[in-house]
């Protein structure tokens, strides 16, 4: 590591290892002038609210939460009861880095794990899940968890959601989307946020703040409103209720202006392409999956990750990713 009396240079080993976006940082200084309520009673947590259903062009009940586990594990406990069960991608945030919060906030809801390539659900695999069991002893499947962009960098196309929307519909399942990087699908695919979400079905969207240029803070958008009925409780009790909400709010005030999500989620696929295209270059370097948003993934020889520790570039753990095979 760096000595840390001088700033870490960038860093690819994580979205989050960057600092925030100019226009989050001085959202923080506009909404920290003198007093305002208290637990999102404040103007800043209702205009970003409304800018999030102008965004989408829809009606949604929207809530800040802290982080994507968070988000994620209340979302998911609020579409469940605790004998019902949540199919997701076996390389999924919520099966593999959250410490097991969706089961433990929905006090038991299990997790089945489907298949597909590039760490995208494939409705087939998903069908046969819901479908191999009916019986009283097994967790009733209720809600298909999807993540966009994905963990492995891919992204869904419409098409992609749509015919996952199809098997929801068929077996009364609800839809959950992990959007850490939702803006980096956004830009990739080119389309407003609605054509992902509100037109392909989605019930809950989890939007990444966090990775997009926040210092801290989720949103959590419902299109399905009786789901939301109270969320609110849900929050507070899982100690997820900001008491200066404006400053989770304001950020998302900065980020949403002018485009600036979007832009600066383009500009991080824009690089990872230009990463990609570099790599591609030599012959030692293997990319293990399409790069479609601002993830790369590629495989390295031994030596050549040892050269680049010793230079100062940081990884996630191996044994992490040893791992997920
Ligand atoms: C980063 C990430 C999250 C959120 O993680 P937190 O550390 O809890 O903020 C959720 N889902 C995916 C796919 C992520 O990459």
């Amino acid at each position: 590591m760096p000595p840390h009396d001088r700033p870490m240079r960038q860093q690819l080993a994580s979205d989050n290892y960057a600092g925030l976006c100019p226009e989050a940082l001085a959202a923080l200084e506009q909404a920290n002038q003198g007093h305002a309520p208290s637990y999102g009673q404040d103007r800043w947590t209702a205009e970003a609210c409304d800018q999030f259903r102008a965004l989408f062009e829809t009606p949604c009940e929207v809530f800040f939460v802290f982080n994507g586990t968070a988000a994620n594990a209340l979302a998911l406990a609020s579409l469940c009861q605790s004998y019902h069960s949540i199919i997701c991608h076996r390389h999924a945030h919520v099966e593999t880095d959250e410490c097991g919060a969706p089961e433990f906030f929905s006090h038991g809801a299990k997790l089945l794990l489907a298949d597909g390539h590039n760490g995208k659900l494939d409705p087939a695999s998903v069908e046969e899940i819901v479908t191999r069991r009916g019986d009283i002893h097994y967790p009733k499947p209720r809600v298909i968890s999807l993540t966009q962009a994905t963990e492995l960098g891919t992204v869904y196309t419409p098409a992609e959601l749509q015919s996952i929307r199809q098997v929801a519909r068929q077996h009364d399942l609800k839809l959950h989307l992990d959007g850490a990087r939702f803006a980096n699908a956004v830009a990739a695919l080119d389309l407003p946020p609605r054509a992902l979400t509100v037109e392909c079905g989605i019930d809950v969207l989890c939007f990444g703040g966090s990775k997009n240029g926040l210092a801290v803070g989720e949103a959590v958008l419902f299109f399905d409103l009786a789901a939301a009925e109270e969320f609110a409780y849900r929050c507070k009790q899982a100690g997820q209720l900001a008491s200066k909400m404006r400053f989770l709010a304001a950020q998302w005030l900065g980020l949403l202006k002018d485009g600036a999500w979007l832009r600066h989620a383009a500009h991080a696929n824009h690089c990872a392409a230009l990463l990609e295209e570099a790599l591609r270059a030599l012959p030692e370097v293997e990319l293990m999956f399409p790069r479609q948003a601002n993830a790369v993934f590629a495989r390295l020889p031994e030596a050549a990750i040892t050269t680049l520790r010793q230079r100062g570039w940081c990884s996630i753990p191996s044994s992490a990713w040893a791992a997920r095979g």
